[in-house]
């Protein structure tokens, strides 16, 4: 079957064909990965197309329906898949999506809130109606494909408990914190699709200002740029020197520079806190973590253990996986949604 992902940023649309199947793909070939599905076993994934374009957000909504349409016909051409063979179109897109409407409530890509992006995408393409058209919270996406093509995968091989089984919680460290829940092969969208908004939890009481409104969110301490502010703080000493970046601040940590040593030690015991909170709430199988600083092995460093000792089940040691599919996971996660 050939499904169609779209990973919506604020500066990037990007759309991916991929082909799911249950022939093995012949061994070695790039693009190709493995995800579980309930109840035909393992299904063998390729990548046949991917195209990506700017966002543009100050030509408007119509310019990007226009765009993510023609992305459609186009991937569809580049691969030579027939629209008509497509089983299903999903959405990635950067706020909370109705699990009805499908239409976005939030976010900072402003010309998309409120409006039917499915449904004008789907006439501006004229893509059938039986043709099915799915939309979510893009951190959602990267925690199904992960759960179901990635760190769920490992997990299964690891524990001999299969993916469909799982409770998996994702968390997004990059610019923002992100997060998404799968439960048993799915996503857990909420009443109005703002489950697993996890980086807007209180980690601190009335600690830092976060632009949700609130003081304290996870997302100020366990963000890239939070990480920065913090080595910033520490560095107030030596005044006039150029703000590090986060992975300067890991290098440095890892050459043995003190502040840096003791920016990783607090960031390391907070993330362990905030997994410690979410544990006692999903008592997860695992967890996974994306963004730019699931990349540093060195956040990983006693975290299960750090994450014992905040939370309730503290007898229990629950494995931390670096994200398996790369970048690729929001357009796959997407793409998934209409299985
Ligand atoms: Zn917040």
């Amino acid at each position: 079957m050939f499904l169609i992902g779209f990973d919506v940023g604020g500066t990037k649309i990007e759309a991916t064909l991929f082909r799911l199947s249950d022939k093995p793909n012949p061994s070695g070939k790039s693009g190709t990965f493995e995800c579980a599905h309930p109840s035909r076993g393992v299904l063998h994934g390729e990548t046949l197309a991917r195209l990506r374009e700017p966002t543009e957000r100050h030509k408007g909504y119509d310019a990007i329906v226009e765009k993510m349409a023609r992305l459609i016909v186009e991937t569809c051409a580049k691969a030579q898949v027939p629209m008509a063979e497509l089983h299903g179109v999903g959405l990635g897109l950067p706020g909370s999506i109705d699990p009805v409407s499908l239409k976005m409530l939030n976010g900072n890509t402003m010309v998309l809130i409120g409006r039917d992006l499915v449904g004008d995408i789907r006439s501006k393409a004229n893509l059938p109606e039986k043709t099915p058209m799915r939309a979510e919270n893009d951190a959602n996406c990267f925690a199904l494909a992960e759960a179901l093509c990635g760190a769920g995968l490992l997990h299964a091989q690891k524990s001999g408990i299969p993916v469909h089984s799982h409770v998996a919680v994702g968390v997004i460290l990059g610019t923002g914190c992100g997060g998404g829940i799968v439960i048993q092969g799915r996503t857990l969208q909420g009443a109005r699709g703002g489950g697993g908004e996890l980086g807007h939890t209180i980690l601190y009481k009335e600690g830092h200002q976060c632009y949700c409104g609130q003081s304290g969110c996870a997302e100020q301490y366990l963000s890239g740029p939070a990480l920065e502010s913090l080595m910033a703080t520490r560095h107030y000493s030596q005044l006039g020197a150029a703000p590090l970046s986060a992975k300067e601040i890991f290098e440095k940590a890892d050459a043995g520079d003190p502040a840096a040593l003791a920016v990783l030690i607090k960031y390391r015991n907070d993330l362990g806190r905030f997994l410690g909170s979410l544990t006692s709430i999903f008592d997860p199988h695992y967890f996974v973590l994306g963004g730019g600083l699931s990349l540093q092995p060195a956040i990983y460093q006693n975290l299960s253990a750090t994450l014992a000792n905040h939370t309730f089940l503290s007898d229990s040691h629950i494995p931390v996986y670096q994200h398996q599919l790369g970048d690729s996971a929001g357009g796959l996660g997407a793409a998934l949604l209409s299985l």
